[in-house]
């Protein structure tokens, strides 16, 4: 049997280990195409920041590990997918057959339609390449424009505030990580950074780039300012990374449409990771998250279907985005927004930078906000991935949220209280 992994990134990664870990004698080939070395892209802020090398973003660090486990590494790029012929079109290696095909090819940002935006002085910071630019010019003191103030918009800024940069942040929305968290939270999250000496401007777009000198930008805002950098980065969002699949039998919603077992609608053809639009743990819709954790779990389940049918169910993976901005740490779980006619209980001490947000459904904890505390996110996700009822429990979280750990011991130890 033949298994094709199409991409080198987490989901791939962990699909090819599976893969090999449950089968001895299968044939498994992974096809990169950013060269021959696996890597984390989550690794890429550290590199930034010069905590680690290169090499250190590379998944798995012993050497040959690939070719220890007999999984071959192609530096090519796939162009097409063949399925009824069960062949991938290589750009340089000509077609690659298939018996099982993975599509774990990740995401590509998205390019904000600017004037000016393909100046050689902006970049994103997706890949490595984009990472050896981002390094190249953003030196201590040199101005630099963020564009975009999202997930990993903010984890950039994280990175590019430790090089010494001086930084502004300019961000569509009325908060920083408004996809991630309330009024409340994003905005303890931009009073933390502008403390930090980060200037954020929010309800604010970029509408023009103007090259001022060789060595300097203007960026023109939707204000009237003009902002001067000698880099800018947009982190303006990403997309599920299928244009290869064009004109074939693959179904493409936002991202590649796959079922429990993680099949696309062909037949042998599995997706994975930021390119798969998968179960989610708490809306039970498919939806494409775009976090290493869910890709990590995606290739593992994808791999376990590839050896055999229909064997591992997904069961959807739960949304968990965490940041450490510049020493405040912050999380949003599952349905952080809330249900509908669901209870919530806050609570906010904004000179402490603290906050922190229980939802409710029925007796269920559903989603959660954290800003600002180190020790809640453990028992947060437990209680929400646990689905546990947590009878007089709710009472006692509604009158203090802060008694996450001791409703995760009580009811996490009854079996009385779990759904199944
Ligand atoms: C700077 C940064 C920081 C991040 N931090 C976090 C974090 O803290 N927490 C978190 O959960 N997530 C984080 N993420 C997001 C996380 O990295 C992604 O969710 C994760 O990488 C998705 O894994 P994937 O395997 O689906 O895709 P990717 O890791 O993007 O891998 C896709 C692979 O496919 C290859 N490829 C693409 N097209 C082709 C083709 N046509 N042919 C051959 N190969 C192809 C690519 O080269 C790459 O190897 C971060 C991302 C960035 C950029």
């Amino acid at each position: 049997m033949h298994h094709v992994i199409i991409g080198a990134g987490a989901a791939a990664v962990s699909a090819a280990e599976t893969l090999r870990q449950h089968s001895k004698t299968d044939k498994i080939t992974m096809i990169s195409a950013e060269g021959a070395n696996p890597y984390s892209r989550m690794a890429i802020p550290y590199l930034l920041t010069n905590k680690i090398d290169e090499a250190g973003t590379h998944l798995r660090q012993r050497p040959n590990y690939y070719d220890s486990l007999n999984i071959e590494v192609i530096k090519d790029v796939a162009v097409s997918l063949d399925c009824a012929n069960q062949s991938v079109m290589l750009e340089n290696g000509g077609a690659l057959s298939y018996d099982r095909c993975l599509l774990a090819t990740g995401s590509v940002p998205l390019k904000p339609k600017i004037e000016g935006i393909n100046n050689s002085r902006v970049h994103n910071c997706w890949t490595l390449e984009d990472a050896r630019s981002v390094a190249q010019y953003a030196q201590a003191d040199m101005p630099v424009v963020l564009m975009g103030a999202g997930f990993i918009g903010s984890i950039i800024l994280e990175a590019l505030a430790l090089r010494g940069v001086e930084l502004t942040v300019v961000e569509h929305q009325d908060r920083m990580v408004p996809r991630m968290m309330g009024e409340k939270a994003g905005g303890l999250l931009k009073g933390w950074c502008e403390y930090k000496g980060v200037r954020i401007l929010t309800s604010t777009d970029i509408v023009r780039v103007e090259q001022r000198s060789e060595t300097r930008l203007n960026i023109h805002l939707s204000t009237g300012d003009v902002l001067d950098a000698g880099l800018l980065i947009a982190a303006a969002g990403v997309k599920p990374n299928t244009a290869f699949l064009q004109g074939d039998q693959i179904v493409v919603d936002h991202g590649v449409l796959v079922d429990e077992f993680m099949l696309t609608s062909y037949e042998n053809v599995f997706a994975a990771g930021d390119v798969a639009q998968a179960l989610d743990f708490s809306s039970g819709k498919r939806e494409v998250q775009a976090i290493q954790p869910t890709a990590v779990e995606h290739g593992h389940i994808a791999a376990m279907n590839m050896l055999r049918a229909s064997s591992v169910r997904h069961r959807g993976s739960l949304v968990m985005n965490v940041l450490d901005t510049l020493g405040l740490l912050s999380c949003s779980i599952g349905i952080w927004q809330g249900v509908e006619g669901g209870d919530m209980v806050e609570r906010f001490d904004p000179d402490r930078y603290r906050y922190l947000c229980l939802q409710f459904d029925g007796e269920k904890l559903v989603g959660a906000t954290v800003v600002g505390h180190r020790d809640h996110q453990g028992a947060l996700r437990g209680l929400i991935e646990g689905r546990y009822l947590l009878g007089a429990f709710k009472e006692v979280l509604m009158k203090d949220p802060n008694k996450i750990m001791e409703a995760y011991l009580a009811v996490a130890q009854t079996d009385a209280t779990l759904v199944r």
